[in-house]
């Protein structure tokens, strides 16, 4: 007897398993694979209503909490997410952020305590296939780091262990949207009158992705997963996080260009129990 297909995420934040996994997310479900989703924050260090930072006075991080949490729903039902387990940590913040010293928070969290609610989930799951982050969270994020160590140290302790990809973005393509940032915070700089005004604020929010190198070699993919086909529900679930995204460069593409240019997710492979080879175009490779 196979056991039935399942899919896990692990994910800090609630959006990430739009903006990461979205596509796939949704693929699978519509093959009939069962699909379940952990994220290990509430988000606490997000925008708030207006666009309010972290820090700011007006800023109020359990009112964030709760309306990301209505939002993860909703992007869940979007995307066909049969279990949703939230952890409950705080969101650490960025590097550096007083939030980083939070004893709630996800990084201040020891690795086995996380890692044991993740065997949990697998025991009772026994995904073929778990998704996370790599060893530098994507982009550096404290949280991102957190949620990649606890999965590792979770797969560790199965036995039949699963397929483990990381997301990632072919340095190819991260050229190209790179352009493409530049170009929007051009306009936006003139739209602003040829000064500074409006540009500060997207400066700021770009700069810790500046300085960590967020593409992969293209070289080093390992699963190039074609998500043309549930493109609206992708797009559907980024929107569902409103509070975060309305100004995002996927809000900003508009539903036509991101049908036309969101084709694709990419993985690297971190673990291979099923000594596959070469670039696959299924997660489930090796297991259908
Ligand atoms: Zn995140």
């Amino acid at each position: 007897m196979s056991r039935p297909l399942t899919f896990l995420a692990v994910h800090a934040h609630p959006d990430d398993e739009a903006s990461s996994t979205g596509g796939v997310f949704r693929l699978y479900a519509d093959q009939g694979i069962r699909t379940v989703l952990v994220t290990c924050t509430n988000g606490e260090c997000g925008d708030g209503p207006g666009g309010v930072k972290p820090g700011h006075p007006d800023h109020d991080p359990e009112q964030v909490s709760r309306v990301r949490a209505d939002e993860l729903s909703r992007a869940a039902a979007v995307l066909g997410v049969e279990r949703l387990v939230r952890l409950g940590y705080r969101d650490s913040g960025m590097v550096g952020w007083p939030q980083n010293d939070d004893p709630r928070s996800l990084r201040r969290a020891p690795v086995e305590q996380v890692a044991a609610q993740l065997v949990a989930v697998m025991l009772e799951e026994r995904p073929q296939v778990v998704v996370t982050y790599n060893e530098r969270g994507f982009y550096g994020h404290p949280d991102h780091i957190a949620a990649h160590r606890a999965t590792m140290a979770a797969v560790a302790q199965i036995d039949d262990p699963p397929t483990v990809y990381f997301n990632a973005i072919p340095d190819s393509v991260m050229v190209v949207y790179r352009r493409r940032w530049a170009e929007e915070d051009r306009r936006r700089r003139e739209a602003a009158g040829g000064t500074d005004a409006g540009g500060d604020d997207a400066a700021d929010r770009e700069d810790p992705e500046e300085e960590f190198d967020l593409g992969t070699p293209d070289h080093q993919i390992d699963a190039t997963i074609d998500v043309r086909a549930v493109a609206d529900a992708h797009f559907d679930a980024l929107a569902a996080h409103s509070s975060q995204m309305h100004d995002s460069f996927w809000m900003r593409m508009g539903r036509e260009r991101f049908r036309e240019e969101m084709t694709t997710e990419w993985f690297v492979r971190a673990t291979n129990p099923r000594a596959l080879s070469g670039v696959v175009d299924d997660l489930f490779a090796g297991y259908r």
